[in-house]
């Protein structure tokens, strides 16, 4: 099977379980309870969820969208400095760390549970899960079932490893794989299905807004562990299972800002593109330069190792 449709069939095998169908079933009280009390009535209703859907296909990227971009950005050279020529040799001789065979069935099935949990709450919701939500949900779904011990071992490496050994320099975020977004500590931003924190970030955001223009939207907001991890295992899976090549365009998952502050921004029906160097192309990105309260966390030849994001936006 090619890796597009690979892809695909898990999306489709996802749908089979779509939350409006889970909701309109009385059988599984007990999880829909569990949903209320993580994230409050009036969010999960059909009516909302329905609502996002539909907003979901005009500007929301799916996951598959957000990974798919890594090939067409701008590569990152580094300059070439004499006194830094051992340093060099070395890295130049580096091969690529690839997730080790081992694993390899756990990465398979967990993705799988990551993707059933995620259309179980919503897009919204997943966003800001935390790890032991994450197991409760799938363990009170009858449709999902429990994580296995080797699934949860290996949700632990990919969490606590250390990706310097493949090229990866930027710092650590997240402490702890059970560490949790407070949910009174962050904000929905209407027709986004994404999350900011309250404070800096939306102040900010909101700022950008009313400088650039409506026609700018916040692309990817507050990330919890379980979020990154999914959409770093979905990169992973796009690179044929190549770590170094996955942590150019996605911080593994204790790695990310996102689980702090920071955020992603793009231009309304640009779909992928805003994932791409074509993004510092529009006209959003240059008023957004034209901005001195903003500032952009990874630049060309950045010394974390990440490729250069135009639409990321630095906060603290
Ligand atoms: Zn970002």
């Amino acid at each position: 099977m090619k890796r597009r449709d690979f892809l695909k069939s898990t999306t489709a095998f996802a749908s089979l379980f779509s939350t409006s169908t889970l909701f309109a079933n009385n059988s599984d009280n007990n999880f829909e309870k569990l949903l209320n009390e993580i994230f409050g009535l009036k969010e999960n209703s059909v009516e909302n969820y329905e609502k996002l859907n539909k907003i979901k296909d005009d500007y929301i990227l799916t996951e598959e969208e957000y990974i798919g971009e890594v090939k067409d950005s701008i590569i990152i050279e580094s300059k070439s400095d004499s006194k830094a020529s051992i340093i060099k040799e070395k890295k130049s001789i580096l091969e690529d760390v690839f997730i080790e065979e081992k694993f390899l069935s756990a990465f398979k099935s967990v993705r799988k549970k990551l993707n059933l949990v995620q259309s179980h709450v919503g897009y919204g919701n997943f966003n800001i899960l935390s790890f032991d939500e994450m197991i409760k949900i799938a363990k009170y779904s009858s449709q999902i079932g429990s994580f296995t011990k080797d699934e949860l071992a290996f949700l632990e490496s990919i969490f606590y490893y250390d990706p310097s050994i493949h090229g990866f320099y930027g710092k650590k975020i997240s402490l702890n794989i059970t560490d949790s977004i407070n949910k009174k500590e962050v904000v929905k931003i209407p027709y986004t299905g994404h999350y900011l924190f309250k404070g800096e970030p939306e102040k900010i955001y909101y700022q950008m807004v009313a400088d650039i223009g409506d026609s700018l939207t916040l692309t990817s907001g507050v990330r919890s562990i379980v979020k990154q991890t999914k959409l770093f295992l979905d990169k992973v899976q796009s690179v044929d299972g190549n770590l170094t090549d996955a942590s150019k365009s996605l911080a593994p998952p204790a790695y990310t800002y996102h689980s702090i502050a920071d955020f992603d921004v793009g231009k309304k029906g640009f779909g992928t593109a805003n994932f791409s160097s074509r993004f510092a192309l529009t006209d959003e990105f240059l008023k957004m330069r034209k901005l001195k309260y903003i500032d952009m966390r990874y630049t060309v030849n950045n010394k974390d190792g990440v490729r250069y994001e135009p639409w990321h936006v630095k906060i603290i």
